[in-house]
């Protein structure tokens, strides 16, 4: 049985990872697990029922009596071992990241370091699980609160950071004593079982972390599951507000991050070129396919827009694009067939609407990857709302320049977009910069920065749309979301007290 997704004439299929041991799959339902670049199955998914869901908590429940015991210290040793088995390992899982998922080896790498910032940050437990305390707060009465974990939580991610989005949860989530069931993305599942045996060989108790793959019915089968206690939810916004409602109904703690259109604003007095590279990167880098790419330009003026399309338009042609594990490109092809297509039927429409498409990458091809998802960076400029190219995500390689009068119609536009994501303002005036990041209604805002993404130690979250749920993700955040607090009060009394009828009060 192979634990990983190979170039291999007879398809393997993918095991679960449940209880310490990789576990085949009982449901005969697969899907498959293609190979982007070649367009080649690789493998095959299985997708768990309701009993092999069922199976898995019983497994993490039983875990959970001798894990939250532990010592928090004791549980960041495990993080710091895992943390030394992935550093040994880089390359293996960027290439696991690179053949499922499509990106370049580097932008592989660079997803591994910022979910093990992560991991670096779970190592620091013991500190975070640091309650408050307060001495005499009536007389011979001392109170103090302390943070216990919930038991079983379950993580459900999507395709487009196989490494980093489950790092953003099961760290801290077993750090702080809880257990954790991961249903990857079936779309590239094979980075979770790399990151199961590491954890296993790293001393995790068996059932502490366990893997299982699905669809719809398993995930279904984890909201409606009563000992599952939390769910973290990233992928698209309709099922991230399907995860949330349905996660709640059922009375479980619930955060579901979803999709985004993440505009950047180009003010007069910015340096183009600048500007031009860090689109470049910020639009095209993982063809797109994050969600905090940046897909909407904005140019205050006229002369500003036509400035950045005659400094970009050539940088978009020249995007080197090809096979993410070799040669180094800038881009490499989307996750799926159906993917690609999707994106190619939003430039179409573009263009249908009215929009001026400056570069048309619909018509590429990659020598010797004929069959791979490729597409060629698009760039269009006079972009409107009311066009789906502007109204919707589209998650591929194709950046919008909008054209806004003034600074004032640019904030608008943004506050008006339903997603709420990221956004960022490009500039040399300090007072617009600062009026911007207080204006505008979006979770993190980046000021020269096109993808301001938070370190570990802050915590990661939209607004609007593109989050359901007030907690957000790692940071302080990540660990109360995957905590409960208790408050104790304890007297030490010398003598018996009389029987007392009214409300207790510090005298
Ligand atoms: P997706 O919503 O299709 O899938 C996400 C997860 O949900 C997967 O595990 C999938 O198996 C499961 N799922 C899919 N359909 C389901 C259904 N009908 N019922 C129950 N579960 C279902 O997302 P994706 O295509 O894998 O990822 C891309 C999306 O994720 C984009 O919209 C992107 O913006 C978003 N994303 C958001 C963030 C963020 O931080 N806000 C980060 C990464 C990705």
């Amino acid at each position: 049985m192979n634990a990983l997704a190979k170039d291999n004439p007879h398809t393997a299929t993918l095991p679960h990872f449940v209880g310490g041991h990789r576990v085949q799959g009982q449901s005969n339902r697969f899907s498959d697990v293609f190979n982007p670049a070649t367009g080649a199955v690789l493998a095959k998914v299985p997708l768990a029922n309701r009993d092999e869901v069922r199976h898995a908590v019983d497994v993490a429940e039983q875990a959970f009596k001798t894990w939250s015991q532990v010592t928090p210290l004791n549980r960041a040793r495990v993080l710091f071992k895992f943390k030394e088995l992935v550093e040994a390992n880089l390359e293996t899982l960027a290439h696991a990241i690179t053949r499922e998922h499509g990106k370049v080896l580097s932008d592989a790498m660079g997803e591994i370091t910022r979910g093990m910032e992560i991991v670096e940050f779970a190592c620091g437990i013991p500190h975070l699980l640091k309650g408050e305390h307060s001495m005499n707060v009536g007389t011979g009465v001392d109170s103090w609160s302390e943070y216990a974990p919930l038991g079983v939580v379950a993580g459900i991610t999507p395709f487009n950071f196989p490494c980093m989005v489950p790092m953003w949860m099961f760290p801290i989530a077993i750090a702080c004593g809880n257990t954790f069931i991961l249903k990857p993305s079936e779309r590239d599942p094979s980075p979770a079982m790399l990151i199961a045996e590491w954890l296993h060989q790293a001393g995790l108790p068996d059932g502490v972390f366990n893997v299982v793959h699905g669809d719809k019915e398993s995930v279904d089968a984890i909201l409606d599951e009563p000992r599952i206690q939390a769910v973290s939810f990233v992928g698209s916004t309709p099922i991230a507000e399907y995860i949330y409602s349905r996660g709640c109904s059922n009375g479980k703690r619930v955060q579901a991050l979803g999709g985004a259109k993440n505009h950047l604003v180009v003010m007069p007095d910015a340096d183009i070129d600048g500007v031009g590279n860090a689109l470049l990167g910020a639009g095209y880098g993982s063809a797109g396919e994050r969600c905090m790419a940046i897909s909407v330009a904005v140019c205050v003026g006229d002369k500003t827009a036509d400035q950045l399309i005659e400094n970009l338009a050539p940088k978009v042609a020249a995007l080197r694009i090809g096979p993410g594990e070799t040669g180094n490109p800038d881009m490499g092809p989307l996750v799926t067939c159906a993917h690609r297509d999707k994106v190619k039927a939003y430039v179409d429409g573009g263009v249908a609407d009215g929009a001026k498409l400056v570069v048309d990458g619909r018509n590429l091809k990659v020598n010797g990857n004929e069959d791979g998802f490729f597409l060629g960076g698009c760039l269009f400029d006079h972009v409107k709302p009311g066009m789906k190219i502007y109204d919707e995500e589209i998650f591929g390689p194709v950046l919008c320049v909008v054209r806004a009068k003034t600074f004032e119609e640019a904030c608008e536009l943004i506050n008006n977009h339903e997603y709420g994501n990221g956004t960022a303002i490009f500039t040399r005036d300090g007072e617009a910069a600062r009026e911007f990041a207080h204006r505008i209604q979006v979770g993190m805002v980046g000021i020269n920065v096109p993808i301001p993404v938070p370190m570990s130690f802050h915590s990661f979250g939209g607004w609007k749309r593109s989050l359901f749920g007030p907690l957000h993700m790692h940071g302080t955040d990540g660990v109360r979301f995957y905590t409960r607090l208790k408050t104790i009060t304890a007297r030490w009394p010398r003598g018996g007290n009389g029987a007392e009828f009214v409300m207790p009060t510090m005298k």
